[in-house]
């Protein structure tokens, strides 16, 4: 189904009538995009919005293919779906974020799909809980599917952020890294929220070494019935892919001989740091019994007001970013408190 990497699926959030599925397939083809994806059952957070076109759908993604010659993939998020999809002829299946985070669908869609090893691509769960996208692939996994692969698309915050959902790169490296051999796919569009955004996310992600990307797009984004901010006409897209830079994990004729050098002298400053950080700990347990033997509380508010003033300020006056040399300080803070506590409670 797929090139060369990057692979690259790409079609409307939704198919909302044959010409603009139609239309919007062929001026993709053209563009050299291989594998089209439409939504046609749509989860929609409050009702009332466009919830997609349903069945009829199906027998435009047949039309897709046999005009363009296309790979086909559509949403499904019950049993129903599933056997709906499978009948109609589509070539590859992906579960939503809020489909992934429910164990229950995950099953019945497991149990239904028992005996069809049709591709399927998970996307992550709208939480970020790695265990719960490595469990939703496991219980497929169980089914006998054996053409599985993961889609990041960002985490819903609490927190006002820039993009819709938080990429939080950290959940695809952790899965990459407890499952190396599941490609994993990322979904630009339902991270940015906004297409101005899709480039440096798609770019970032390609940098993380992604399988390939899923990416949004219509023919006349503006008039959308849903994600209208989202979406790239497919000349647009066309221009933005051309604009990636694709990097490889080792290229060839590239000696590794200076990067080894470079990775050496990292290694002995995390050294260096691990030796600090057991010194600084030291001085913490000296602290601690201080304070057991005067009769004080761990946490003086004052002391760490102060400190995490003063970090903020060394940070941006050493070229660092504060957010990450504030993390590592709470981090440290809270393992210092997690000692004292239990000096002060022998
Ligand atoms: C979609 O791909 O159109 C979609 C609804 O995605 P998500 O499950 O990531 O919100
Ligand atoms: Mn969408």
């Amino acid at each position: 189904m797929f090139g060369d990497r990057p692979w690259i699926i790409a079609g409307p959030c939704s198919a909302e009538t044959l010409d603009q599925t139609l239309d919007t397939a062929k001026q993709l083809a053209a563009n050299g995009i291989r594998v089209f994806r439409a939504g046609i059952w749509k989860p929609r957070t409050r009702p009332g919005n466009f919830e997609g076109v349903g069945e009829v759908g199906l027998e435009w993604l047949k039309q897709v293919k046999m005009e363009t010659g296309m790979f086909t993939s559509v949403e499904v998020a019950n049993a129903k779906h599933v056997w709906d999809a499978i009948r109609g002829g589509v070539d590859m299946l992906w579960i939503g974020a809020r489909t992934t985070a429910n164990p229950f669908t995950m099953q019945e869609i497991a149990d239904s799909l028992r005996g069809c090893n049709i591709p399927v691509l998970v996307k992550n769960p709208v939480n970020p809980d790695v265990e719960l996208w490595i469990g939703a692939i496991e219980r497929l996994e169980s089914a006998g599917l054996t053409q599985i692969g993961a889609i990041h698309r960002g985490f819903s915050s609490y927190e006002k952020i820039l993009y819709r959902n938080a990429p939080i790169w950290q959940m695809p490296i952790e899965l990459k890294r407890r499952r190396p051999e599941l490609p994993i796919i990322c979904d630009p569009s339902h991270i940015a929220g906004k297409r101005e955004y899709l480039k440096e996310i798609s770019q970032k992600a390609l940098d993380l070494n992604v399988d390939g990307l899923m990416i949004e797009a219509h023919r006349n984004p503006d008039e959308a019935w849903s994600d209208a901010k989202q979406q790239l006409t497919p000349a647009a897209l066309k221009q933005m892919l051309s604009e990636l830079v694709v990097r490889k994990v080792t290229p060839e004729n590239v000696s590794m001989e200076d990067l080894n050098e470079l990775r050496y002298q990292i290694d002995q400053i995390d050294g260096d740091l691990i030796a600090l950080l057991q010194k600084r700990m030291g001085v913490s347990v000296k602290i601690g019994e201080y304070k057991k033997a005067a009769g004080m509380t761990i946490l003086q508010q004052q002391r760490w007001d102060s400190m995490l003033a003063k970090y903020n300020k060394i940070a941006l006056e050493n070229n660092l970013e504060p957010k990450m040399v504030e993390t590592i300080f709470r981090a440290i803070h809270q393992a210092s408190i997690n000692v004292q506590n239990k000096i002060v409670n022998e």
